[in-house]
């Protein structure tokens, strides 16, 4: 049934055995990660915050430090360069420098996370029961239109919605994006206001096996309806075509359990009209989702005749109901929720992949492939030739750019 891929690429099967060695991140720490930006970035160019700021490494043999911090950027350096960490988090601003919070634990004088901020993360494995192209750790251009929908929502949704305006989106390192909020105002948010951001951007999705009778509400909230706009543009060519998604039972068993939570008790439109549509092999998805339209507005008009009052009938809910499942971002939202949650830090090298965590820009993110991004063995092979890095140095740019622009507004 299911065709198989070829351009998937499996990250794990080209990149073997990665060859991190503690030489080459050595050389990479000392001579590419950029630490004047994370000052900036990190501590508005001010030793009393940055020196606030939890980091905490992870070591080659899996040893963690937490609560490391350092008066500027050139102790950070230092540090980073002497330990070798494989994996560095960022953690909040505290009340007091963190690595002296068993001196200031008493009631008096309680250790605190005051600054953070707030952090998003999207990873392509949570759309696994609707991604037909690959699955866990395999990402192909096909499936990466998942992110670019995420991207396109959940900006919209920080901008307008919220007015934000310092936004830095970083590639994870192997199958997703990470947003840090950077305004000062979300910065100083205590979890409650995380919380309820994190469940305003949280669309409720329906719940198959729970709870199959809980549709969209009327009037759809316009935060909804936004996205649902910027999902049908590209519905057609990302889902039914790019992963024919009505070919697969994955598609078939989302679009069924929906037009039943909606046409309840409507067997014989559910067995007798929708399923030998579905189960149709000389049907693509274009067609059946063409045809299942059709189908529903005409049993909608025939056997319900109190839908004007609504902008919507149930076919039209149906079907917005399907795109949004499919399209609208799946966040990891307890990430977002807590002020004192580490996330690791951009520029950080993928122990799996050998992949910078760069930060990107719109267009990066839009025209994504895997090939862009910087590897350390490319850096290290540069860097022993004399050459500075094309890759490395076109993402560092837009980390320059971002950092520029947020000085530029404290
Ligand atoms: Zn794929």
């Amino acid at each position: 049934m299911a065709d198989i891929n070829i351009e998937n690429i499996d990250i794990k099967d080209i990149i073997n055995d990665p060859i991190i060695s503690k030489e080459d991140m050595k050389i990479y720490y000392e001579n590419y990660f950029p630490y004047d930006n994370f000052f900036t970035w990190l501590g508005k160019d001010d030793s009393e915050i940055f020196e606030r700021r939890e980091f905490s490494f992870t070591m080659s043999d899996d040893r963690y430090f937490r609560f490391q911090c350092f008066k500027n950027s050139e102790e950070l350096k230092k540090q980073i360069c002497k330990l070798i960490p494989k994996k560095i988090d960022i953690g909040a601003i505290y009340n007091i420098q963190p690595n002296m919070k068993g001196d200031f634990n008493d009631d008096q004088r309680k250790f605190t996370p005051v600054q953070k901020e707030i952090v998003f993360d999207i990873d392509l494995t949570d759309y696994d029961d609707i991604r037909t192209c690959c699955s866990d750790a395999k990402v192909c251009d096909k499936c990466w239109k998942y992110m670019i929908v995420a991207y396109q929502i959940l900006k919209t949704i920080l901008e307008e919605d919220f007015g934000f305006n310092h936004i830095l989106y970083a590639f994870s390192g192997r199958r997703g994006i990470h947003c840090w909020l950077c305004d000062e105002r979300a910065k100083v948010l205590q979890n409650d206001g995380r919380t309820a951001i994190a469940n305003f951007i949280k669309y409720k999705m329906i719940n198959i096996k729970m709870n199959a009778s809980q549709g969209l509400k009327l009037p759809l909230h316009p935060s909804i309806e936004r996205a649902i706009k910027i999902i049908e543009n590209v519905f057609e060519e990302y889902i039914l075509i790019g992963q024919n998604i009505l070919n697969y039972e994955k598609g078939k068993n989302l679009l069924e359990s929906i037009i039943k939570a909606y046409f309840i008790k409507n067997d014989d439109l559910i067995n007798n009209k929708i399923k030998p549509i579905l189960n149709n092999n000389n049907y693509n998805s274009v067609m059946k989702f063409n045809e299942i339209k059709i189908i529903l507005n005409k049993y909608e008009n025939d056997n319900n005749k109190n839908t004007n009052k609504n902008k919507y009938n149930r076919a039209d809910l149906v079907i917005k109901d399907f795109e949004l499942n499919i399209l609208y971002p799946r966040l990891d939202i307890n990430v977002s929720k807590h002020i004192n949650h580490l996330l690791k830090s951009p520029f950080c090298i993928h122990p799996k992949t050998g992949m910078v965590s760069v930060p990107l820009r719109e267009t990066d993110i839009i025209n994504f492939t895997m090939e862009k991004i910087p590897k350390l063995e490319e850096i290290i092979i540069d860097h022993k030739n004399g050459k500075k890095n094309s890759k490395f140095f076109y993402f560092k740019g837009a980390f320059d750019e971002f950092c520029k622009k947020l000085k530029n507004n404290q």
